[in-house]
Parts: structure tokens; C-alpha cells; sequence
């Protein structure tokens, strides 16, 4: 293992000087990149191998949000292990881009992935693929500074891959979409050349759309089905861990976190704020606050349907979410 193939270059070079210019040269700070994290420690992979560390008190208490905290995909400066103690994560270098899940309103945002170049969003030809989905996932990958590209696979199962793939273009305008046959293995060579630079990806999109088959063609190998590892916990317990983080022989890295695994069972909430927002901003004028643009006299939602200005599947979509667009206060 080499940094380089973690993607280290000339920029995390600088981010990682800046870091050690201001702290204590007795930390005698190393860079890494976290490949996978565990309920109690971090798996590094650096220059010389992989190791295992924590987090410092000092930063976990000085972070302002979770999100801050180290996450898979991350550049971080470390303090070696010093006699049979750990070592110890000091920073965290500046990300390029940050995967967030926005959780439900109790709950705290989630890191799912740091420094991902290129989010691959993931959807299938077989019949029962999802527009509003992709939409949503778009919004996601948007969010998080990273390159959204759209793969639709199953190309094999279509009859019509091209008025699909018309459809997706018209959803999402300005964005590569590709039609692959993963278990086919066909139109992998496009799906590859993302991976020039040593460029870090990920892949997202609903259970059974073909995820783990993809990441073990990209790898070249059953990665899914072979790579787990024994780890053992504060306990010293073991338990079956995936890895979250691949190499790929001909170059560039595969983030695969249980995080990013969940996001295909899709929280109805999520990214409905964001993606709704033509449904909100008509609703503001629709004659009761607690509007539910089914059946209510004087509806702006409903007359926008009418009117062809607003498509009758959007609102389909958004009711069938179980949300509302009731407002608080005054008008
Ligand atoms: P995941 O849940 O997204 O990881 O999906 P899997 O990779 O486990 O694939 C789900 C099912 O779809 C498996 O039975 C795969 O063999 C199948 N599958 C994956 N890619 C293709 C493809 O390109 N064509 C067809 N026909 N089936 C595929
Ligand atoms: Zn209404």
C-alpha cells in the first residue's frame, strides 16, 4: 500500500504541512487516509501499512458538529504509537467534499463518506426504476461537493434503454448517464475511466439495483464476498467487519461504508425539503395553512396541475412520502 494509491498528491501535501506548521514537532505527525471505521478505533492505511487509531480526547471534545469528527475517506494527520499505546488522530485535513446523510429531524447528521470525487447514482432498467429517487440522490451528491453520475444498469433487461435514458437526461440535465449491463459486463469501460487520477468513488442507489456486483467488477475480483475481516473490539470480542475502503489494481479507490449501504433504504423524509420545493413554494398560497391539495377548495397545488405547470406525478410522489406542507405562524 502507498498513499499515493489512497489518492495522496501535492494538495493533501500542503493541507498536511499546514497542519504540522502549527503543531508540535514532538507529535512527530504522519499522514493517512481512513479506510474503515469501527465502533472504537479507525482502520489507516499510510505509506508503510495499515494501523489502527483514535481519536484524542482534545479533538472529539473540540469538534462543533459530528460531521467533523474523522470519517472513511478522510486525510488525517496522526501521532504514531507510542510502546503498546495507540496512535492517535490529531486532524482532520480540510475535505474536497463531504457525504452527509441529513437525518430525520431527533437525529444528528451522519458522516457517510469524506473526499469522494465521484458519486456513481445507481438505478436499474428492469422495469420498476424511479425518477423521484434519482432526484433525490442527485440532490445528495450535490450537497456533498462531489461529481453525480448516473449509472443505469440492467441495460440487458430493457426493451427500450433509449427512451429511459431520455427520461433520466431530461431529469437530470448536465449529467453523464451511462447504460451498463453489470453482470454482463458491458459499458464497464466508460464506468472506469472515472477512476483516472487515483480518484475516489462511491456508489449509491436502492438494494437490488446492482451495487455489489458492479464494485466486484470495478475490482475485479469478489470483493464483497471475500473481503471481510476479523476485528477485535474493546472486548475482545471479534466481529465480521466489511471492508469500507478498495484499492483498485488499475488505480483509484471504492468507498463502500455501511452508511452508504443504508441510503438504498431510503428514509421517505429525506431530501424531500429540498427536492419538493416547487410543491412548498405553491403551497404557500394554497387557502388553508394545513392544505392537503387532495380535495381542499382554492388549492394553488392542485390549480398548477391543472394549469400544466405543474406535473400531476409530482405531487403523486410527494404524497405518497406522508409528508405535509402545513405552516406555523401568521401568513
Ligand atoms: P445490490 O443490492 O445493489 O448490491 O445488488 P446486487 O449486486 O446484489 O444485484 C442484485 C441482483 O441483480 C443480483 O441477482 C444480480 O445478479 C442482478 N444483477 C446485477 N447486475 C445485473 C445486470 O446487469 N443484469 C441483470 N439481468 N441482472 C443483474
Ligand atoms: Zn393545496
Amino acid at each position: 500500500m502507498t498513499l499515493e494509491a489512497l489518492a495522496w498528491n501535492a494538495q493533501w501535501q500542503q493541507k498536511f504541512e499546514a497542519v504540522v506548521r502549527r503543531s508540535d514537532a514532538s507529535l512527530r505527525l504522519q499522514p493517512g487516509r481512513i479506510i474503515a471505521e469501527h465502533r472504537t478505533h479507525y482502520q489507516i492505511g499510510t505509506d508503510t501499512g495499515e494501523l489502527s487509531a483514535e481519536a484524542t480526547g482534545r479533538f472529539r471534545n473540540n469538534v462543533a458538529l459530528r460531521t467533523d469528527l474523522p470519517g472513511v475517506g478522510d486525510f488525517v494527520a496522526f501521532r504514531p504509537a507510542e510502546a503498546d499505546g495507540p496512535a492517535f488522530i490529531e486532524a482532520v485535513l480540510p475535505r474536497t467534499s463531504t457525504m452527509v446523510r441529513k437525518a430525520a429531524a431527533e437525529q444528528r447528521p451522519q458522516l457517510l463518506a469524506a473526499n469522494v470525487d465521484v458519486v456513481f447514482i445507481m438505478t436499474a432498467l428492469d422495469g420498476d426504476y424511479n425518477l423521484r429517487r434519482v432526484e433525490r440522490y442527485l440532490v445528495l451528491v450535490r450537497d456533498s461537493g462531489a461529481l453525480p453520475v448516473i449509472v443505469a444498469n440492467k441495460s440487458d433487461l430493457s426493451a427500450d434503454v433509449a427512451s429511459v435514458m431520455a427520461e433520466l437526461a431530461a431529469t437530470a440535465p448536465g449529467v453523464a448517464i451511462h447504460a451498463i449491463s453489470a453482470r454482463g459486463r458491458s459499458g464497464l469501460a466508460a464506468l472506469e475511466a472515472y477512476f483516472d487520477g487515483h480518484k475516489t468513488i462511491a456508489l449509491i442507489g436502492s438494494s437490488g439495483v446492482g451495487k455489489s456486483t458492479l464494485t466486484n467488477q470495478l475490482l475485479q475480483r469478489d470483493a464483497m464476498a471475500t473481503q471481510e475481516v476479523r476485528e477485535s473490539d474493546s472486548r475482545g470480542r471479534h466481529t465480521t467487519t466489511h471492508r469500507q475502503m478498495f484499492i483498485r489494481a488499475g488505480g483509484g479507490t471504492l468507498i463502500d461504508t455501511p452508511g452508504m449501504r443504508e441510503l438504498g433504504l431510503w428514509n421517505a423524509d429525506e431530501g424531500k425539503d429540498a427536492n419538493f420545493d416547487d410543491i412548498e413554494q405553491l403551497a404557500l398560497a394554497c387557502k388553508f395553512t394545513n392544505c392537503g391539495h387532495q380535495t381542499e377548495p382554492s388549492c394553488a397545488v392542485l390549480a398548477a396541475i391543472t394549469a400544466g405547470t405543474l406535473e400531476a406525478g409530482r405531487l403523486a410522489s410527494f404524497l405518497a412520502m406522508g409528508k405535509t406542507t402545513e405552516r406555523r405562524g401568521n401568513r
